[in-house]
C-alpha cells in the first residue's frame, strides 16, 4: 500500500501527537491475511475487515481505497448556528487523498471568529468497532470562556432500536404482533399510548439473533428509518403501513390525517357544554372508551336528562364503555361502519320519540345525526348547522397525524474506550451531569440506571446520520461534551486532544480511515447548543 506522510499543517497550528504503530500505539495494524494483494487495503473499522481494491469501497460503502489510502468516504458534518449559504458546503481537509474530493482544494483560511459557534458531529467522523483507539476527533474549544472538550465518534451499535409513535387510532395490529419488513420479522407492536399506536423496531434480537436475512433486513429498515426515509411494513394480523419520520402514516394505502382529540370519554368531557342544548344524546365512538354524554359525569353536571340509550360493550363507569366493537379502521379505531350497530336498544319509558342523537368519532371524521321516530328507531337526518360546527371543532382540535421515530442506543460498552481509559468514569460523569451527550448535535435523553442508554429524535439529527455494517449493526453519531478539566479527571485521552482549528483544517487524528472532507450544516433551531449544556438525564 502507498505510504503517505503527515502534512505540516497550517502556519501556527499544533499538529496532534499521532501514536506510532505497535508498542501499544494506534497505528495501522498489519493485515490479517499475509497473502492479501498489495494493491488492496484492509479496513479495520469493523470486525468484517474488508480487503478493498483501489477505487472500490468496502461492504458498508463507508470506507474506500483511494490510491492505497483507506479513507472514510462521507464528509464529517459540522454544525454552525448560522451559515452564509443554506446549501450544505463541502470542504476538503488538508490531508493526503483529500484533493480527490469533489469541491476543489482545501480552502480553510484560519478564520474562526466564531469558534464557539462550531460543533463537530459524529456524522461521517469514522471510528473503530469495537473501539480500541481514541475517538477520531477529540476537539478542544471554548464555550463562554471555559475550556471544553468534545469527544466525537461514529458509534457502532448492536444494541439499539427505534421506537416509533404513530398518531392514529386505527388498528395497526395487536399488541406483541410481529412487524415485518420485506418478509422478515423486524420488531413488534408495543403498548399503545394516548392517541398513538407504538412500534418497537430493530434491536439486537432481530439484528443478530435470527437468520442472516433477518439481520440484514432489520439493519436496512433501521438505516432507512433513521435517515428519515419511508419504509413499508406489514403487521401480522393487522395493517400494511408506510412510516416515515416527520410524515403522516399511510395505513392500508390511506394517508392518516388527524390524531384523535382524546378518547371518547375525554371528547365528551371537552365538548359537553357545547353539546348541551343542541343534542339530547351524544355518543363519541372510540376503540378504547366510548363516551355517552347523558350518563357521563359531564352530562350529569349539566343536568341532562337520561336518554335511555343502551350500549353494547362493557360498562366501565357511568357513560364510559369499553369494547363496544372490535379494533379496526372504521369509526374511532373500531371496525364499525354503521354507528348504530353499537346501540343495543332504547329503554322504554325513558327514551322518547323526537330525541336528537349525535354519533361522532374522536376525530370528527365520522359523524351522523339521528332523530328517534315513534318506534324509538333512530332515523338519520341532515345535521343542524350548530351541531355541524361542534363536530368541526372536534376536527379542529385534532393535531396532524405524524410518525415520530426515536433512536434508542446503548453506548455503555466498548464505545467508551474511545473516550477514556477508565470507561466507568465516563458513565459516572454523565450521571453526574458533567458530560452532555448528543447524537449528531441533537440532544439525547440519557436513561436512568446502569450504562449509557440514550434516546434521540431522528428529526433533530442531520440527514443521513445513520449507516450500517454487515456484522450487522447500526452506525450512529455520538458526541460527549464536557469541561477539559473533567475530561482529564475521567481518564480521557489527553494526548489526542487537538484544537477546533485543527479539526476544521485537517480532520481526524488518525491516518487510516479518516474522512477527507467536512460539510457545513446549520444547527437545527430546535436543538440547544451542545457545549455548555447539561445532559437530559432521566
Ligand atoms: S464493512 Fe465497512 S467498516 Fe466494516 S471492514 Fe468493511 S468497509 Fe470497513
Amino acid at each position: 500500500m502507498t505510504e503517505h506522510t503527515k502534512t505540516d499543517g497550517l502556519p501556527g497550528m499544533d499538529m496532534p501527537v499521532v501514536a506510532e504503530a505497535g508498542a501499544g500505539g494506534f497505528g495501522k495494524a498489519p493485515p490479517r491475511n499475509e497473502k492479501m494483494s498489495t494493491a488492496k487495503v484492509e479496513c479495520n473499522a469493523c470486525p468484517v475487515l474488508c480487503q478493498i481494491s483501489d477505487g472500490r469501497t468496502g461492504a458498508c460503502d463507508r470506507y474506500a481505497n483511494r490510491e492505497g489510502v483507506l479513507v472514510r468516504v462521507d464528509p464529517v458534518v459540522l454544525l454552525r448556528r448560522e451559515i452564509a449559504s443554506e446549501a450544505p458546503t463541502l470542504v476538503p481537509f488538508d490531508r493526503p487523498a483529500a484533493d480527490k474530493v469533489e469541491g476543489g482544494a482545501p480552502d480553510w483560511n484560519g478564520d474562526l471568529l466564531h469558534a464557539d459557534e462550531v460543533f463537530v458531529t459524529g456524522v461521517g467522523s469514522s471510528t473503530t468497532y469495537p473501539d480500541y483507539k481514541p475517538a477520531p476527533f477529540i476537539v478542544a474549544s471554548k464555550a463562554q470562556g471555559v475550556d471544553m472538550v468534545t469527544v466525537v465518534t461514529e458509534g457502532i451499535f448492536s444494541y439499539c432500536s427505534f421506537k416509533v409513535k404513530i398518531d392514529t387510532d386505527r388498528f395497526l395490529g395487536s399488541e406483541q404482533a410481529n412487524v415485518r419488513y420485506r418478509g422478515e420479522v423486524v420488531g413488534h407492536v408495543t403498548t399503545a399510548e394516548y392517541g398513538s399506536q407504538m412500534l418497537s423496531l430493530g434491536g439486537v434480537h432481530h439484528l443478530t439473533g435470527g437468520s442472516k436475512k433477518e439481520g440484514r433486513m432489520t439493519a436496512e429498515l433501521m438505516q432507512l428509518l433513521g435517515n428519515k426515509k419511508a419504509v413499508e411494513c406489514t403487521i401480522d394480523g393487522g395493517s400494511t403501513l408506510v412510516i416515515q419520520a416527520g410524515r403522516a402514516p399511510i395505513v392500508n394505502g390511506v394517508e392518516e390525517q388527524r390524531m384523535r382529540v382524546g378518547c371518547g370519554s375525554a371528547a365528551v368531557g371537552i365538548f359537553a357544554r357545547q353539546f348541551a342544548g343542541v343534542a339530547d344524546e351524544v355518543v363519541v365512538v372510540d376503540d378504547h372508551i366510548t363516551g355517552v354524554l347523558t350518563e357521563h359525569q359531564a352530562g350529569r353536571c349539566l343536568d341532562m336528562a337520561p336518554s335511555g340509550i343502551q350500549m353494547l360493550g362493557r360498562k366501565s363507569t357511568p357513560g364510559r364503555y369499553f369494547q363496544v366493537a372490535n379494533p379496526g379502521n372504521g369509526w374511532g379505531g373500531t371496525d364499525i361502519a354503521d354507528p348504530l350497530s353499537i346501540i343495543e336498544g332504547w329503554e322504554e319509558g325513558v327514551a322518547r320519540p323526537g330525541l336528537r342523537l349525535l354519533m361522532t368519532s374522536t376525530t370528527g371524521e365520522h359523524a351522523q345525526w339521528y332523530v328517534l321516530d315513534e318506534a324509538l328507531k333512530p332515523v338519520e337526518q341532515p345535521m343542524p348547522p350548530e351541531v355541524r360546527r361542534i363536530v368541526e371543532r372536534i376536527g379542529e382540535n385534532c393535531e396532524p397525524s405524524l410518525c415520530t421515530v426515536l433512536f434508542l442506543g446503548g453506548a455503555g460498552g466498548s464505545l467508551r474506550a474511545g473516550v477514556t481509559e477508565n470507561p466507568v468514569l465516563l458513565t459516572r460523569a454523565i450521571k453526574r451531569a458533567l458530560v452532555n451527550v448528543t447524537c449528531g448535535g441533537a440532544p439525547a435523553y440519557v436513561w436512568p440506571g446502569g450504562g449509557i442508554t440514550v434516546m434521540a429524535d431522528v428529526m433533530r439529527m442531520p440527514d443521513n446520520s445513520f449507516g450500517t455494517v454487515p456484522t450487522p449493526a447500526i452506525v450512529a453519531p455520538i458526541e460527549f461534551s464536557m469541561r477539559q478539566a473533567d475530561y482529564e479527571a475521567l481518564g480521557g485521552h489527553m494526548e489526542h486532544i487537538f484544537p477546533l482549528e485543527q479539526a476544521l483544517a485537517r480532520g481526524a487524528w488518525q491516518e487510516d480511515g479518516a474522512p477527507l472532507a467536512r460539510q457545513w450544516l446549520v444547527m437545527d433551531d430546535a436543538n440547544p447548543w451542545p457545549l455548555g449544556h447539561t445532559p437530559m438525564l432521566g
